[in-house]
Protein backbone atom coordinates (compact mmCIF):
# COMPACT_ATOMS: atom_id res chain seq x y z
CA UNK A 1 0.00 0.00 0.00
CA UNK A 2 1.33 3.66 -1.01
CA UNK A 3 0.20 6.88 0.78
CA UNK A 4 1.80 8.88 -2.15
CA UNK A 5 -0.74 10.36 -4.09
CA UNK A 6 -1.39 9.29 -7.64
CA UNK A 7 -3.16 10.28 -10.33
CA UNK A 8 -4.70 7.79 -12.99
CA UNK A 9 -3.45 8.52 -16.51
CA UNK A 10 -4.83 7.28 -19.53
CA UNK A 11 -2.30 6.92 -22.49
CA UNK A 12 -3.16 5.10 -26.14
CA UNK A 13 -2.81 5.44 -29.57
CA UNK A 14 -3.02 2.99 -32.29
CA UNK A 15 -0.27 0.66 -33.60
CA UNK A 16 -0.46 -2.97 -35.24
CA UNK A 17 -3.92 -2.25 -37.04
CA UNK A 18 -5.61 -2.20 -33.37
CA UNK A 19 -5.21 0.35 -30.46
CA UNK A 20 -2.94 0.32 -27.34
CA UNK A 21 -4.09 1.49 -24.31
CA UNK A 22 -1.86 2.10 -20.88
CA UNK A 23 -3.78 2.89 -17.89
CA UNK A 24 -1.34 4.54 -14.75
CA UNK A 25 -1.15 6.11 -11.45
CA UNK A 26 1.42 8.57 -11.61
CA UNK A 27 3.06 11.30 -8.94
CA UNK A 28 1.80 14.27 -9.85
CA UNK A 29 4.99 15.97 -10.64
CA UNK A 30 5.60 13.22 -13.55
CA UNK A 31 5.37 14.35 -17.12
CA UNK A 32 2.44 12.02 -18.25
CA UNK A 33 3.47 13.69 -22.32
CA UNK A 34 6.80 12.12 -22.23
CA UNK A 35 5.99 9.11 -20.76
CA UNK A 36 2.88 8.86 -23.99
CA UNK A 37 6.04 9.48 -26.44
CA UNK A 38 8.06 6.99 -25.01
CA UNK A 39 5.09 3.96 -24.88
CA UNK A 40 4.28 5.03 -28.98
CA UNK A 41 7.47 5.18 -29.67
CA UNK A 42 8.14 1.46 -27.98
CA UNK A 43 5.28 -0.26 -29.93
CA UNK A 44 5.67 1.65 -33.29
CA UNK A 45 9.27 0.09 -33.49
CA UNK A 46 7.65 -3.34 -32.70
CA UNK A 47 5.48 -2.96 -35.68
CA UNK A 48 7.90 -1.37 -37.86
CA UNK A 49 9.89 -4.58 -36.98
CA UNK A 50 7.52 -7.14 -37.25
CA UNK A 51 4.65 -6.54 -39.14
CA UNK A 52 3.75 -8.57 -42.33
CA UNK A 53 1.60 -6.09 -43.51
CA UNK A 54 4.73 -3.70 -44.17
CA UNK A 55 6.77 -4.85 -46.86
CA UNK A 56 9.63 -2.89 -45.77
CA UNK A 57 9.37 -4.44 -42.03
CA UNK A 58 12.06 -6.50 -41.02
CA UNK A 59 10.11 -9.58 -41.11
CA UNK A 60 9.21 -8.92 -44.77
CA UNK A 61 12.62 -8.71 -45.69
CA UNK A 62 13.57 -11.91 -44.34
CA UNK A 63 10.41 -13.46 -45.86
CA UNK A 64 11.35 -11.95 -49.31
CA UNK A 65 15.10 -13.10 -49.05
CA UNK A 66 16.67 -15.62 -51.09
CA UNK A 67 17.34 -18.62 -49.32
CA UNK A 68 20.72 -18.97 -47.42
CA UNK A 69 21.32 -15.15 -47.39
CA UNK A 70 22.11 -13.70 -44.25
CA UNK A 71 20.44 -10.95 -43.59
CA UNK A 72 20.93 -8.80 -40.28
CA UNK A 73 17.85 -8.47 -37.98
CA UNK A 74 17.58 -5.93 -35.06
CA UNK A 75 18.57 -6.95 -31.21
CA UNK A 76 14.14 -7.26 -31.07
CA UNK A 77 13.57 -9.78 -33.93
CA UNK A 78 15.88 -12.17 -32.91
CA UNK A 79 14.51 -12.54 -29.59
CA UNK A 80 10.69 -12.84 -30.67
CA UNK A 81 12.09 -15.04 -33.17
CA UNK A 82 14.49 -17.19 -30.58
CA UNK A 83 11.54 -17.47 -28.47
CA UNK A 84 8.75 -18.67 -30.96
CA UNK A 85 11.37 -21.05 -32.08
CA UNK A 86 11.35 -22.29 -28.74
CA UNK A 87 7.89 -21.94 -27.95
CA UNK A 88 7.32 -24.19 -31.39
CA UNK A 89 9.90 -26.98 -30.01
CA UNK A 90 8.26 -27.03 -26.72
CA UNK A 91 4.65 -27.15 -28.42
CA UNK A 92 5.36 -30.37 -30.38
CA UNK A 93 4.81 -27.59 -33.21
CA UNK A 94 1.16 -26.38 -32.08
CA UNK A 95 2.78 -23.07 -31.94
CA UNK A 96 4.74 -22.53 -35.80
CA UNK A 97 5.35 -18.91 -37.09
CA UNK A 98 5.98 -20.38 -40.51
CA UNK A 99 2.41 -20.60 -41.13
CA UNK A 100 2.30 -17.24 -42.94
CA UNK A 101 1.32 -18.97 -46.27
CA UNK A 102 -1.12 -21.32 -45.19
CA UNK A 103 -2.73 -18.19 -43.01
CA UNK A 104 -3.34 -16.23 -46.85
CA UNK A 105 -4.96 -19.61 -48.11
CA UNK A 106 -7.51 -19.44 -45.72
CA UNK A 107 -8.53 -16.06 -46.44
CA UNK A 108 -6.37 -14.05 -43.45
CA UNK A 109 -3.34 -11.61 -42.63
CA UNK A 110 -1.87 -9.65 -45.57
CA UNK A 111 -1.56 -11.99 -48.68
CA UNK A 112 -5.48 -13.19 -47.56
CA UNK A 113 -7.21 -14.77 -50.98
CA UNK A 114 -10.48 -15.23 -50.57
CA UNK A 115 -10.73 -18.28 -53.06
CA UNK A 116 -7.84 -20.91 -52.58
CA UNK A 117 -7.95 -22.67 -49.57
CA UNK A 118 -5.74 -25.49 -48.44
CA UNK A 119 -2.40 -26.16 -47.76
CA UNK A 120 1.04 -25.85 -49.16
CA UNK A 121 2.21 -28.24 -51.03
CA UNK A 122 5.59 -29.12 -49.16
CA UNK A 123 5.56 -28.12 -45.18
CA UNK A 124 8.95 -27.22 -43.30
CA UNK A 125 9.63 -27.58 -39.74
CA UNK A 126 10.14 -23.90 -39.25
CA UNK A 127 12.79 -24.36 -36.18
CA UNK A 128 15.16 -26.23 -38.92
CA UNK A 129 14.44 -24.01 -41.41
CA UNK A 130 15.53 -20.55 -39.43
CA UNK A 131 18.85 -20.54 -38.06
CA UNK A 132 19.67 -17.09 -35.92
CA UNK A 133 22.88 -15.43 -34.97
CA UNK A 134 22.99 -13.73 -32.26
CA UNK A 135 26.20 -12.81 -32.30
CA UNK A 136 26.33 -11.44 -35.80
CA UNK A 137 22.91 -9.87 -35.17
CA UNK A 138 21.28 -12.18 -38.53
CA UNK A 139 19.79 -14.78 -39.65
CA UNK A 140 18.78 -17.07 -42.96
CA UNK A 141 16.64 -19.38 -43.78
CA UNK A 142 17.30 -22.78 -45.38
CA UNK A 143 14.36 -23.55 -47.26
CA UNK A 144 11.45 -21.24 -48.65
CA UNK A 145 9.66 -20.20 -45.29
CA UNK A 146 6.69 -18.02 -45.03
CA UNK A 147 7.14 -16.44 -41.41
CA UNK A 148 3.93 -14.97 -39.50
CA UNK A 149 4.21 -12.80 -36.46
CA UNK A 150 0.88 -11.74 -35.78
CA UNK A 151 0.78 -14.62 -32.83
CA UNK A 152 3.60 -13.28 -30.61
CA UNK A 153 3.98 -9.71 -31.92
CA UNK A 154 1.27 -8.04 -30.15
CA UNK A 155 2.73 -9.91 -26.72
CA UNK A 156 6.29 -8.78 -27.20
CA UNK A 157 5.12 -5.62 -27.88
CA UNK A 158 2.98 -5.32 -24.44
CA UNK A 159 6.40 -6.31 -22.68
CA UNK A 160 7.89 -3.18 -24.51
CA UNK A 161 5.26 -1.36 -23.25
CA UNK A 162 5.98 -2.83 -20.17
CA UNK A 163 9.96 -1.98 -20.30
CA UNK A 164 8.86 1.55 -21.03
CA UNK A 165 7.01 1.67 -17.48
CA UNK A 166 9.23 -0.23 -15.32
CA UNK A 167 12.48 1.70 -16.15
CA UNK A 168 10.45 4.54 -14.91
CA UNK A 169 9.94 3.16 -12.10
CA UNK A 170 6.62 3.00 -11.87
CA UNK A 171 4.69 0.39 -9.84
CA UNK A 172 1.03 0.85 -10.73
CA UNK A 173 -0.06 0.16 -14.54
CA UNK A 174 -1.92 -1.90 -16.75
CA UNK A 175 -0.94 -1.88 -20.49
CA UNK A 176 -2.70 -3.77 -23.40
CA UNK A 177 -2.38 -4.11 -27.49
CA UNK A 178 -5.97 -5.47 -28.24
CA UNK A 179 -6.89 -7.99 -25.41
CA UNK A 180 -3.27 -9.07 -24.81
CA UNK A 181 -2.33 -7.40 -21.25
CA UNK A 182 0.08 -7.41 -18.40
CA UNK A 183 -0.44 -5.37 -15.23
CA UNK A 184 2.52 -3.95 -12.80
CA UNK A 185 1.66 -3.80 -9.71
CA UNK A 186 -1.89 -3.71 -8.05
CA UNK A 187 -3.61 0.07 -7.89
CA UNK A 188 -1.79 1.90 -5.72
CA UNK A 189 -4.44 1.55 -3.09
CA UNK A 190 -3.26 -2.41 -3.25
CA UNK A 191 -6.35 -3.68 -4.70
CA UNK A 192 -5.82 -5.87 -7.72
CA UNK A 193 -7.00 -4.87 -11.61
CA UNK A 194 -10.56 -6.01 -12.15
CA UNK A 195 -10.61 -7.92 -15.76
CA UNK A 196 -13.37 -8.71 -17.78
CA UNK A 197 -13.54 -12.80 -19.56
CA UNK A 198 -15.39 -12.67 -22.65
CA UNK A 199 -17.76 -15.55 -23.61
CA UNK A 200 -16.90 -17.04 -26.67
CA UNK A 201 -19.76 -16.33 -28.68
CA UNK A 202 -19.76 -14.94 -32.60
CA UNK A 203 -21.20 -11.71 -32.71
CA UNK A 204 -21.92 -10.58 -29.35
CA UNK A 205 -19.68 -9.02 -26.30
CA UNK A 206 -20.83 -10.88 -23.31
CA UNK A 207 -18.77 -11.27 -20.43
CA UNK A 208 -18.13 -14.87 -18.67
CA UNK A 209 -16.63 -13.69 -15.65
CA UNK A 210 -13.98 -11.54 -13.77
CA UNK A 211 -10.51 -12.05 -13.11
CA UNK A 212 -8.08 -10.22 -10.53
CA UNK A 213 -4.94 -9.70 -11.25
CA UNK A 214 -1.87 -7.97 -9.80
CA UNK A 215 1.98 -8.46 -11.66
CA UNK A 216 1.33 -10.74 -14.50
CA UNK A 217 0.59 -10.81 -17.91
CA UNK A 218 -2.76 -12.40 -19.61
CA UNK A 219 -3.65 -13.23 -23.32
CA UNK A 220 -6.59 -14.47 -25.01
CA UNK A 221 -7.17 -16.36 -28.45
CA UNK A 222 -10.54 -17.66 -29.55
CA UNK A 223 -12.10 -19.13 -32.89
CA UNK A 224 -15.44 -16.54 -31.86
CA UNK A 225 -13.47 -14.01 -33.92
CA UNK A 226 -11.28 -13.05 -36.87
CA UNK A 227 -13.11 -16.06 -38.26
CA UNK A 228 -15.34 -16.46 -41.50
CA UNK A 229 -17.58 -18.55 -43.11
CA UNK A 230 -16.41 -21.48 -45.86
CA UNK A 231 -19.23 -23.66 -47.14
CA UNK A 232 -21.09 -23.07 -44.32
CA UNK A 233 -18.09 -23.61 -41.89
CA UNK A 234 -17.19 -21.23 -39.72
CA UNK A 235 -12.95 -21.22 -39.83
CA UNK A 236 -10.82 -19.23 -37.33
CA UNK A 237 -7.53 -17.36 -38.20
CA UNK A 238 -5.91 -20.10 -36.32
CA UNK A 239 -3.89 -22.86 -38.09
CA UNK A 240 -3.55 -26.34 -36.59
CA UNK A 241 0.50 -26.62 -38.02
CA UNK A 242 -0.35 -30.48 -38.38
CA UNK A 243 -3.20 -30.56 -40.74
CA UNK A 244 -2.61 -26.95 -42.76
CA UNK A 245 -6.19 -26.40 -41.74
CA UNK A 246 -8.18 -23.77 -38.96
CA UNK A 247 -8.87 -25.26 -35.66
CA UNK A 248 -12.80 -25.53 -36.62
CA UNK A 249 -13.83 -26.63 -32.95
CA UNK A 250 -17.08 -25.15 -31.88
CA UNK A 251 -16.53 -21.60 -30.51
CA UNK A 252 -13.54 -21.61 -27.90
CA UNK A 253 -11.54 -19.68 -26.23
CA UNK A 254 -8.16 -19.79 -24.17
CA UNK A 255 -7.13 -17.10 -21.58
CA UNK A 256 -2.85 -17.72 -20.67
CA UNK A 257 -1.55 -16.41 -17.69
CA UNK A 258 2.81 -15.99 -17.81
CA UNK A 259 5.59 -13.92 -16.24
CA UNK A 260 5.54 -12.09 -19.75
CA UNK A 261 3.29 -11.28 -22.63
CA UNK A 262 5.12 -12.99 -25.00
CA UNK A 263 4.41 -16.16 -23.37
CA UNK A 264 0.82 -15.62 -22.86
CA UNK A 265 0.37 -14.70 -26.35
CA UNK A 266 2.19 -17.13 -27.99
CA UNK A 267 0.88 -20.41 -25.61
CA UNK A 268 -2.26 -18.81 -25.82
CA UNK A 269 -2.71 -19.63 -29.57
CA UNK A 270 -0.32 -22.88 -28.86
CA UNK A 271 -3.41 -23.96 -26.03
CA UNK A 272 -5.86 -23.40 -28.64
CA UNK A 273 -4.87 -25.33 -31.50
CA UNK A 274 -4.47 -28.74 -28.62
CA UNK A 275 -7.94 -27.61 -27.53
CA UNK A 276 -7.48 -28.58 -23.92
CA UNK A 277 -6.03 -27.52 -20.82
CA UNK A 278 -4.26 -29.19 -19.47
CA UNK A 279 -3.03 -29.30 -22.98
CA UNK A 280 -3.10 -33.51 -24.45
CA UNK A 281 -0.22 -32.86 -27.12
CA UNK A 282 2.44 -31.20 -24.94
CA UNK A 283 3.56 -30.44 -21.56
CA UNK A 284 3.19 -26.82 -21.15
CA UNK A 285 6.26 -24.70 -18.74
CA UNK A 286 5.63 -24.53 -15.46
CA UNK A 287 5.11 -21.03 -15.27
CA UNK A 288 2.01 -20.73 -17.13
CA UNK A 289 -1.63 -21.06 -16.44
CA UNK A 290 -4.52 -21.38 -18.62
CA UNK A 291 -8.30 -20.65 -18.53
CA UNK A 292 -10.22 -23.05 -21.74
CA UNK A 293 -14.03 -21.87 -22.26
CA UNK A 294 -16.60 -23.21 -24.57
CA UNK A 295 -19.61 -20.87 -25.89
CA UNK A 296 -21.46 -22.14 -22.38
CA UNK A 297 -19.14 -19.87 -20.98
P1 LIG B 1 -5.21 -12.51 -32.09
O1 LIG B 1 -4.53 -11.78 -33.20
O2 LIG B 1 -6.68 -12.60 -32.26
O3 LIG B 1 -4.76 -12.12 -30.72
P2 LIG B 1 -3.58 -14.91 -31.92
O4 LIG B 1 -2.64 -14.33 -30.95
O5 LIG B 1 -4.17 -16.24 -31.58
O6 LIG B 1 -4.80 -14.01 -32.28
O7 LIG B 1 -2.80 -15.04 -33.29
C1 LIG B 1 -3.43 -15.52 -34.43
C2 LIG B 1 -2.58 -15.19 -35.63
O8 LIG B 1 -1.35 -15.91 -35.55
C3 LIG B 1 -3.22 -15.59 -36.94
O9 LIG B 1 -3.92 -14.51 -37.54
C4 LIG B 1 -2.05 -16.02 -37.79
O10 LIG B 1 -1.49 -14.90 -38.45
C5 LIG B 1 -1.05 -16.54 -36.78
N1 LIG B 1 -1.19 -18.00 -36.54
C6 LIG B 1 -2.21 -18.81 -36.90
N2 LIG B 1 -2.02 -20.06 -36.49
C7 LIG B 1 -0.82 -20.06 -35.83
C8 LIG B 1 -0.06 -21.07 -35.17
N3 LIG B 1 -0.49 -22.33 -35.07
N4 LIG B 1 1.13 -20.69 -34.61
C9 LIG B 1 1.57 -19.42 -34.69
N5 LIG B 1 0.89 -18.42 -35.30
C10 LIG B 1 -0.29 -18.73 -35.87
MG1 LIG C 1 -1.27 -15.36 -29.85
Amino acid sequence: MSTEPFVPRALNGDTMGTRYSVLVYLAPAMDAQALGRALHEAVSEVDAVMSNWKPDSDISRLNHAPVEQWIELPEGLIHVLETALAIEARSNGAFDIGVGDTVGRWGFGPGANKTRQGMPATRQVTRQALELDRIERRGRKHGPLSLDLSGIAKGYGVDRLADVLKRRGLGHWLCSIDGELRAGGPKPDGRPWAIGLERPVIGKRELSGVIEIGEMAVATSGTYRHCREIDGRTVSHTIDPSTGAPVARKPSSVTVFAPTCIQADAWATAILVDGSWPPRSFVPPPEIDAIVLGEEG
